[in-house]
């Protein structure tokens, strides 16, 4: 985008009703490894309609973009991002309740999700509309405070509700899919519903509709015992403090786990916990957790990642795959090589 193009599409977005724009605007501040650098434009978003508008003018104009959630599963270039980021607003941050379903056992509502803890398989059915913004954890713990369970697994993951979306976010067995019903996209045409079973659902990945904003999901949970949800929420957390490192700059898992296997353990058979590069470290504590323990760059981050996925392959020759989505760069692996 040459600098005519950025003034035609910011004077274009300036008459969108409800959104923001910020032009340069530092993408650390949102991820939670914070490194990176500037986004060209940054729009934050707050409502649908005026979502597919910049949606519209992005695409008519063939301006790259990507959709920022909580920025917990980020790694941006220190060069930073040419094209657009979307963030939506607090307006998306909403949980509604609907009306209590005693249907058990219907196919039509997404199949058996099976029985949880603190869960029967005959107990009533609780559907909620979220927004995408939400918090999943906070999410987590409201409906357990609710005693509704489903979802108890997902209290310590940091992301956003669109992003947990976007991965298959999950833990302990867990995943996303488990719960939701439909999912609410906006693209640059229309604003839709659309049933979880017609999307591609995979171990962290959920194929979207091309170029689509996830804005809203509904849930499928179960009447509980709410002492039972948040001691099991509990029981999660507990195992997240003694594996995890706490309080860190960190986008959590640097890499998929292998089937069967844990990328950590891997990492760790490598004799790599404790490395350091620049600012970025190797969790002492968990081997896929890379740690920005200073004034780590995002080159940092990429170099280390690139020696542990080399280490692994050599010691266990097992290949890691990111899970670490990137934004503005790509991994040092697929330069040197070509895609893989
Ligand atoms: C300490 C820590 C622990 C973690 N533990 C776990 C764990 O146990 N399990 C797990 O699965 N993950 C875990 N993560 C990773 C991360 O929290 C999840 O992947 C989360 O789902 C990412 O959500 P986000 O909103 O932060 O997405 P972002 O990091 O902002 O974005 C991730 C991807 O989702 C896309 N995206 C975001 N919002 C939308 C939207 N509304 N519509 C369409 N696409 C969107 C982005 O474009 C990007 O491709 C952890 C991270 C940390 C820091």
């Amino acid at each position: 985008m040459d600098v005519d193009e950025f003034n035609g599409l910011v004077s274009a977005l300036r008459g969108v009703a409800g959104i923001r724009l910020w032009a340069d605007a530092p993408l650390a501040p949102f991820t939670t490894i914070a490194t990176g650098g500037k986004a060209r434009l940054l729009v934050s978003v707050g409502e649908t309609v005026a979502l597919a508008k910049v949606l519209a003018e992005l695409e008519a104009r063939e301006v790259e973009w990507f959709c920022l959630g909580a920025g917990s599963n980020l790694l941006v270039a220190d060069q930073g991002y040419s094209g657009v980021v979307i963030k939506l607003d607090q307006s998306f941050q909403y949980v509604e309740g609907l009306p209590i379903e005693r249907c058990t056992h219907s196919r039509s509502a997404g199949g058996d999700m099976g029985a949880g803890p603190g869960e029967s398989s005959t107990a009533p059915q609780v559907i909620l509309t979220v927004g995408a913004g939400a918090y999943l954890a906070r999410l987590a713990t409201v409906v357990a405070e609710a005693g509704l369970t489903g979802m108890e697994h997902a209290c310590g993951i940091p992301g956003s509700v669109g992003g947990a979306v976007a991965m298959n976010a999950g833990a302990y067995g867990w995943c996303m899919r488990d719960v939701v019903r439909e999912v609410e996209i906006v693209t640059a045409s229309e604003c839709r519903w659309l049933a979880a079973e017609d999307l591609e659902w995979g171990y962290r990945f959920c194929r979207l509709p091309e170029r689509s904003v996830v804005t809203a999901v509904r849930i499928m949970l179960r009447q509980g015992d709410r002492e039972t949800c948040l001691a099991s929420q509990r029981a999660y957390l507990r195992q997240r403090r003694e594996k995890q490192p706490r309080s860190v700059r960190t986008f959590g898992s640097a890499f998929k786990n292998p089937p069967g296997q844990h990328a950590g353990r891997l990492v760790e058979a490598a004799g790599l916990k404790g490395m350091r590069r620049g600012g970025a470290e190797i969790s002492t504590v968990h081997g896929n957790f890379l740690v920005n323990v200073g004034d780590a760059t995002t080159a940092d981050i990429l170099a280390l990642m690139s020696m542990m996925r080399q280490a692994v392959e050599r010691t266990s020759g097992v290949v890691l795959e990111p899970e670490v989505r990137l934004v503005g760069c790509r991994f040092p692996w697929e330069t040197e090589q070509g895609d893989e």
